[in-house]
C-alpha cells in the first residue's frame, strides 16, 4: 500500500523503519518481541514522550481517514490530529463579486486635477451617505477662482441636480456675490460634504472626516485667495471650533493656510432677511482682501 504523502510518520526519519505504510506501528507484543525493558531507540529519546503518544493516536486516526479507509465509527475530531486541513489554496473570491473600490487618502491627495477628483467622488463609498444620495455634488466654478464658497452639504435640490447652491438660496448667493463684483462663474462653489445627508440632518463627525480630503484637495488644486464659509456648520467644520457663527463673523480665520471669512448661509437669509445686511458686510471683507486692502486682517487671522 502506498504511503500517504501527508503521513506524519514520514517526517520523522527515526520512525520510518517502524512505519512503512503510514499506519500505526504494531505493538511489541504483536511484533513477537518480549515484553519488558524497551529498546533504546530514537523514539525513547524524544522529549515529551507522553504528549507524543497522544499525538500518535490522533495521527493514526487521521492517517487512516486520509487514505480513504476510515475505521468503523471514525469521526474526525477538532483535536490535534483530527483537524482536517484544506489541501492547496483556498478558492479565490469571485472578482465580479467585489464591491466598488474605495478611494484612498493618497489617491485623493494625488488627484492631478478637478476632473479626476470629481470622478473619485462619483464612485465614492467612504461613508454611508453614498447609499442614500441621488447624485454626488462635487462642486462647480472656475478652476483658478480667487474665491471658493463652501457650504455645509447638498440639499434636496442639489441632490436632484448634482449642482451646489441651486434654487432660491442659490439665486440669493448669486446676488450677494454680484454685490461685491463676483459673478457666479468667476468663483468656485462646493460643500464640505459631497453627498446629501438623509432629511438634511446635520453631518456626522465621521462623515466629515471621510469627506474632508476631497475638500482639501479641491482647495489645493484651486489655491484660492479667500474661502467664504457659508453657514455655522461649514464655518465650525473648517475652523474646527464649536463657537457660534456670531462670534466667528467679522474676522479673518485660517483653514489649511487659506484665509477664511465666515458668514450666514443664504438659506438662513431667506428665513431671516435681517441677516442680509451683516452678510453683505462680511462679503465686504472679502472684497477688501481681493483688492489687497485686507492683507493686515488676513495676517492677523
Ligand atoms: S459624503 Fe463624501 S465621503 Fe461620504 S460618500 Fe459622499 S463623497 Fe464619499
Amino acid at each position: 500500500m502506498a504511503r500517504s504523502r501527508s503521513c506524519l510518520w514520514r517526517r520523522r526519519p527515526s520512525w520510518r523503519t517502524r512505519c512503512s505504510t503510514g499506519s500505526r506501528p504494531r505493538s511489541r507484543r504483536r511484533r513477537g518481541e518480549p515484553a519488558g525493558r524497551r529498546r533504546p531507540d530514537a523514539r525513547s529519546r524524544l522529549p515529551r514522550a507522553d504528549a507524543l503518544r497522544g499525538r500518535e493516536r490522533a495521527h493514526a486516526r487521521t492517517c487512516d481517514a486520509r487514505r480513504g479507509h476510515p475505521r468503523p465509527g471514525f469521526r474526525p475530531s477538532r483535536g490535534a490530529g483530527g483537524r482536517r486541513r484544506s489541501r492547496g489554496r483556498e478558492p479565490s473570491p469571485d472578482p465580479a463579486a467585489k464591491g466598488p473600490e474605495v478611494a484612498t487618502g493618497p489617491q485623493i491627495a494625488e488627484a492631478p486635477d478637478l476632473e479626476t477628483l470629481a470622478a473619485l467622488v462619483a464612485s465614492c463609498t467612504r461613508c454611508t451617505l453614498h447609499e442614500s444620495r441621488k447624485n454626488p455634488v462635487f462642486g462647480e466654478g472656475a478652476a483658478d477662482a480667487r474665491v471658493v464658497c463652501v457650504g455645509e452639504a447638498p440639499g434636496a435640490r442639489e441632490d436632484e441636480t448634482g449642482r451646489p447652491f441651486v434654487g432660491r438660496a442659490g439665486g440669493l448667493l448669486d446676488r450677494l456675490l454680484l454685490s461685491i463684483g463676483l459673478p457666479r462663474k468667476s468663483v468656485y462653489i462646493c460643500n464640505v460634504l459631497k453627498s446629501r445627508p438623509p432629511r438634511n440632518r446635520d453631518p456626522l463627525p465621521e462623515e466629515v472626516a471621510a469627506c474632508s480630503p476631497y475638500l482639501l484637495r479641491q482647495l489645493a488644486l484651486i489655491e484660492p485667495e479667500v474661502i467664504i464659509a457659508f453657514g455655522a456648520f461649514a464655518a465650525r467644520t473648517l475652523l474646527e471650533t464649536k463657537s457660534a457663527l456670531g462670534r466667528l463673523r467679522g474676522t479673518v480665520h485660517r483653514y489649511s493656510g487659506y484665509p477664511v471669512v465666515a458668514t450666514y448661509h443664504p438659506a438662513a437669509l431667506l428665513r431671516n432677511p435681517g441677516w442680509i445686511r451683516p452678510t453683505w458686510e462680511d462679503l465686504q471683507i472679502v472684497r477688501r482682501m481681493l483688492d489687497g486692502v485686507g492683507d493686515r486682517e488676513a495676517r492677523g487671522g
